[in-house]
């Protein structure tokens, strides 16, 4: 039967990458050896790691005076990388998830912090309003969470602030344009939208480093992997490998704007007939904050004890990595990327077939 991937992290990637990776886990680049025992050193690889980073920054329109930088330590060492490199004395934060508050609160650890809003009250299931306007104007900038992945709440445009952005976009980075000239940093692990886990990807605006008082460590400086093509260390090579395959995927499929139309249309579908079917209910309420990624929903109160039975009925059909995340409960969908809308299909028609049941 086939298997849809709903998987929030490491998730589902395009066939063309599993294809291309595959092949050369067998024979890279014709060079007769594996791409898991070259050199990252050797010219081929080279070429892919330059490749990567070029398509990374077209695919993206991202402007003179940006890099980007492949990394390791997930998207989680950025939460203190970011702040030992631009917070010089205060910055301010938006607390829209776990993961937000977590890069918060390494943030605390190098100057003053700024809570500008939280929605931690109810189990960070909407998105503050009015955010905008509290942030300070004297900070050296404001973090945000783009896609709060475990809560399924997104914000869905560049805020406009007038101090520079730094984002955490791990699970929705190429899935709309952004305008990257309002960020000094974006950051992200690629294991929900790009590649296999091992790789971090960060967009930098080279300008705006060198401006903190403190040391860096070498390997926690921006300017060090800048510097070095990301090569100052052994990269990743496999995910660096994958990478570059979801990445020509992208372009092949029509770049961001077509993932930006794709993704509409199938998160429409699902939050439907989540909303459609009596069994179920959004667990994100306004539709403006809901997740185009991340789409979370809970039986209804009165269908509160067929939960464990949907889940099972699902995963029957097919239906693979759609338990929520234990601190909300009920379900979540990943609709990455590299999600066909025919698995959107498959699983809305597991809904309506288990709601004929009972
Ligand atoms: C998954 C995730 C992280 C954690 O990423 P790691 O690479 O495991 O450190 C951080 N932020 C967001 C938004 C995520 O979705």
């Amino acid at each position: 039967m086939k298997k849809h991937n709903f998987y929030a992290g490491p998730s589902i990637l395009p066939q063309e990458t599993i294809k291309a990776t595959a092949d050369a886990v067998l024979n890279f680049a014709g060079t007769g050896l594996s791409l898991l025992e070259i050199s990252h050193r050797s010219k081929e690889f080279d070429a892919v790691n330059v490749e990567a980073q070029q398509l990374f920054k077209e695919l993206l329109e991202i402007p003179e005076g940006y890099e980007v930088v492949f990394l390791g330590g997930g998207a989680s060492l950025q939460f203190c990388m970011a702040p030992f490199n631009f917070l010089n004395k205060k910055a301010a934060y938006l607390k829209t998830g776990v993961w937000a508050k977590k890069a918060q609160k390494e943030a605390t650890l190098f100057g003053e912090v700024i809570e500008v809003a939280s929605s931690e009250d109810k189990t960070f299931c909407y998105i503050p309003k009015n955010f905008e306007a509290l942030v300070p104007a004297d900070v050296d900038y404001f973090h945000i969470t783009t896609n709060n992945t475990i809560y399924g709440t997104e914000l869905h445009k560049d805020p406009d602030v007038k101090v520079p952005l730094i984002a955490d976009m791990s699970s929705d980075i190429f899935s709309r344009r952004i305008d990257v000239s309002k960020y000094n940093l974006i950051y992200g692990g690629a294991q929900k939208n790009l590649a296999p886990a091992g790789l971090t990807f960060a967009i930098v605006k080279v300008d705006a480093l060198g401006k903190v008082d403190r040391k860096i460590p070498t390997m926690l400086d921006y300017k060090t992997h800048i510097d070095a093509a990301s090569m100052f260390n052994t990269p990743p090579c496999t995910s660096v490998f994958a990478a570059l395959q979801t990445l020509k995927w992208l372009k092949a499929q029509g770049g961001v704007a077509e993932m930006e139309r794709r993704k509409v249309v199938k998160a429409d579908k699902l939050y439907s007939e989540i909303e459609r079917n009596k069994l179920f209910k959004p667990t994100v309420i306004d539709p403006a904050d809901r997740s185009y990624m991340n789409i979370c929903w809970i039986m209804n109160d009165e269908y509160k004890e067929l939960e464990k039975e949907f889940l099972e009925f699902a995963t029957a059909q097919g239906m693979i990595g759609i338990k929520g995340h234990r601190s909300v409960g009920g379900f979540r969908a990943s609709t990455y990327n590299a999600l066909p809308e025919e698995s959107v299909d498959a699983l809305v028609a597991t809904m309506k077939e288990f709601e004929a049941k009972h």
